[in-house]
C-alpha cells in the first residue's frame, strides 16, 4: 500500500536544484542524472535488516531528499514526509529510527536559494521546514504513541510554529502594532522573535511577535501581540485568514 502510494506521486514534477556534478571536471560531460527520491522511500520502506535501511538512506540524503554533505534540504522532503511518517509508525525498527532522523534533519538543514518553499494546501509558500513541521503535527497521537523518537520529533517540530489569524484588532495609540487572535500550532514563539505574514499571496515582515495568551487547551486558541508591521499592512479587510510563520525560517528559505 505505501509502495504504491510513493509511486503514485509525480516526483519528477516537484521543484529541485539541478544535481551537482560528482567531480569537478563533470560539469562539462553530460548532465548528471537527477536522485529518484521514489526510490530510496521504496527501499526504506521495504528495508528488513540494518544494510538494506543504511544503504536507503544514503540514497535519500545524497541528493533526492537532502544534501547532507552540505547540509541542505530539498523540496522534495516536504512531499515525502508522510511517507517518513508512516514508516516511522509502521516500519522496520531500524527503519522506523532513520525516517525520525530524516524528517529531523530536513527541519534542521537550510534550503537552497530559490527552492527554500512549499505551497501548501492552503495557498501560502512555506518555509520547507515549516511545512515538514505542520505534516509533523498533524501525525501528533500516532507519534505520541512512538516512544522517545516520536516525541522528539513533535518536540523539534514546536520550533516551527505556525499562527492562524481569525481576527486583529490595530492598536489606536501605537501605529504598527496588531493584537491578534486565531490557533497556535508549535511554538510558542521565543521573546524578540520576528514573523512573516502570509496574506493573499503577499508576505509582509513583522518586527516583533509576542505572546499575550498561549493556548490553554486543545483548540489551541492563543492571542498574539504584533508589532513592526508596516503602514497599510492591516487592509480593510482586516488579518482574516492570514497565516504567521517564524522570520528565522522564512528567512533562511530566501
Ligand atoms: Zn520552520
Amino acid at each position: 500500500m505505501l509502495l504504491t502510494e510513493i509511486d503514485a506521486v509525480d516526483w519528477p514534477a516537484i521543484p529541485a536544484p539541478p544535481p551537482r556534478p560528482r567531480t569537478a571536471g563533470a560539469a562539462d560531460g553530460p548532465p548528471a542524472e537527477r536522485p529518484d527520491p521514489a526510490a530510496g522511500l521504496r527501499a526504506l520502506a521495504a528495508a528488513r535488516d540494518l544494510d538494506a535501511v543504511t544503504a536507503a538512506v544514503a540514497a535519500l540524503i545524497s541528493g533526492s531528499l537532502l544534501r547532507a554533505v552540505a547540509g541542505e534540504v530539498l523540496p522534495g522532503a516536504v512531499v515525502a514526509a508522510p511517507f517518513l511518517l508512516d514508516i516511522a509508525e509502521r516500519g522496520h525498527p531500524h527503519a522506523r529510527e532513520s525516517a525520525v532522523v530524516l524528517l529531523d534533519r530536513a527541519m534542521r538543514s537550510a534550503p537552497l536559494a530559490g527552492f527554500g518553499r512549499f505551497r501548501t494546501s492552503a495557498g501560502h509558500d512555506a518555509p520547507l521546514c515549516c511545512a515538514i513541521a505542520e505534516l509533523v503535527r498533524a501525525r501528533r497521537d500516532a507519534l505520541a504513541r512512538c516512544g522517545r523518537s516520536g516525541a522528539y520529533l513533535l518536540q523539534a517540530s514546536r520550533a516551527h510554529w505556525r499562527f492562524d489569524i481569525r481576527e486583529a484588532f490595530g492598536a489606536a495609540d501605537e501605529p504598527g502594532v496588531v493584537v491578534a487572535l486565531g490557533v497556535l500550532r508549535g511554538g510558542p514563539p521565543p521573546p524578540s522573535s520576528g514573523g512573516e505574514l502570509h496574506q493573499a499571496g503577499a508576505v509582509t515582515a513583522v518586527g516583533a511577535v509576542g505572546v499575550e495568551c498561549p493556548p490553554v487547551d486543545a483548540t489551541r486558541d492563543a492571542c498574539l501581540r504584533l508589532s513592526g508591521l508596516p503602514a497599510g499592512a492591516v487592509g480593510e479587510g482586516g488579518l482574516t485568514g492570514a497565516v504567521l510563520y517564524p522570520a528565522v525560517c522564512g528567512d533562511r528559505a530566501d
